[in-house]
């Protein structure tokens, strides 16, 4: 089904791969753009005469197989795999692959919608978990049980901006014989590519930078090991929640932009983590760019460059920090991130409120920031003007 997709150079940058990898002119009339198949079925030719392996949209849409395509060029993968959401293709990928009785680690400031589905929904099918901190190659080791299936890692972190050497413990997974999962959403595989530093799975909520728009709900796995495709893929058939055709379109449409947003994301969130460190009612400042981060030198070594999430402490405590939230203008205050538009947001009481009181719990003047790629000018005049 995809021999109309001449396969990309493999030495071709990722800017050229993110507008071209999957993304052939359409057989039928040359469009540039991969068309939006809105279609549940396909005519065959004869009975099992299916055009290009297309029988049923479940199974495979060809303007999801063009995103998958492009998905599995930009992470350095061979097989990519679209799903509705991101917890779609969390679910898929745990399903697929672990049984009663497996155990997965996970780290101890996952985002909190993988925490509830492993915790919550897995945990009742019979699979055990326990967590780690990631960022200590020790602390995983140590979580390691003769039944470990897998070891999931999140770099950087929601919404501390935790980071995760992944190199090393991808070398801790493979001495125990355990699968390393990345999920690879606040970084992008613009400046950071897991596959290439040893983990097996990636992961993505395409809902985020890779739509870009905020427009858009969508999953993503991608493999190098083309068994491990095939399971997956066979239970993404099983399972059904696959990315429907508009929305597969959609994110396609983002991806291609990728690398010039990001560059801006990154541009911007330095300009105003200049802002906040030097700020007199900011306690703290979260961004794995900064010097004094604790995963500073890791980022360096494993990141293109340090992405568009800035968290910070309110001087001043819970209330500071949700009168700032309140106060900002050009901020959006929502949840989500990743977007063209720049957000705000109190995770102790929006995206992280459900992790009070459990292991995950956040600081409650926290502020996050999902940078967006305005003019970094007016940001931090709205910054400014929020912080008071
Ligand atoms: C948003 C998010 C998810 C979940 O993705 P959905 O598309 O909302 O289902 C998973 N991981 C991270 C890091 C996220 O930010």
């Amino acid at each position: 089904m995809t021999d109309q997709h001449p396969k990309p150079h493999a030495s071709q940058s990722f800017e050229t791969l993110a507008i071209h990898a999957g993304q052939a002119a359409d057989p039928a009339t040359g469009a540039v753009v991969p068309p939006i198949y809105q279609v549940s079925t396909f005519k065959q030719d004869g009975v099992g005469g299916l055009r290009n392996g297309y029988e049923y949209s479940r199974s495979a849409n060809p303007t999801r197989t063009a995103l998958e395509e492009n998905l599995a060029a930009l992470e350095g993968g061979s097989r990519g795999l679209a799903f509705a959401s991101g917890l779609a293709a969390e679910d898929c990928l745990l399903r697929a692959l672990l049984t009663p009785g497996d155990h997965v680690v996970i780290p101890n400031d996952a985002y909190g919608g993988t925490f509830r589905l492993i915790s919550k929904v897995v945990e009742r099918w019979g699979v055990q978990w326990s967590v780690a901190d990631s960022s200590n190659p020790e602390s995983v080791r140590a979580e390691i049980r003769p039944n470990t299936k897998l070891i999931w890692v999140e770099t950087p972190t929601n919404p501390l901006l935790g980071i995760t050497d992944i190199a090393v413990i991808a070398d801790v997974a493979r001495t125990a014989g355990v699968r390393l999962v990345v999920d690879n959403t606040f970084a992008s595989p613009y400046l950071q590519q897991p596959l290439a530093l040893g983990a097996d799975i990636v992961v993505h909520s395409t809902t985020k930078y890779m739509g870009g728009h905020s427009d858009v709900v969508g999953g993503a796995l991608i493999t190098s090991d083309s068994g491990l495709a095939d399971e997956l893929a066979y239970h993404q058939n099983a399972m059904g929640a696959v990315a429907g055709p508009f929305d597969a379109w959609l994110v396609m449409r983002g991806t291609k932009t990728l690398a010039v947003r990001m560059d801006r994301h990154c541009e911007n969130a330095t300009r105003i983590t200049e802002l906040l460190t030097s700020h007199p009612k900011v306690a703290q400042v979260y961004y794995p760019g900064l010097e004094e981060h604790p995963g500073h030198e890791v980022a360096v070594k494993q990141m293109r460059a340090f992405g568009g999430m800035v968290s910070f402490r309110v001087a001043g405590g819970e209330q500071a920090a949700i009168d700032v939230c309140n106060r900002a203008e050009l901020f959006t205050l929502g949840e989500s991130l990743g977007g063209v538009e720049s957000l705000i947001e109190h995770p102790g009481r929006m995206t992280h409120a459900s992790v009070a009181g459990s292991a995950l719990e956040v600081p409650a003047d926290l502020v996050r920031l999902s940078v967006g790629i305005e003019s970094a000018d007016d940001l931090i005049a709205d910054l400014k003007q929020a912080l008071g």
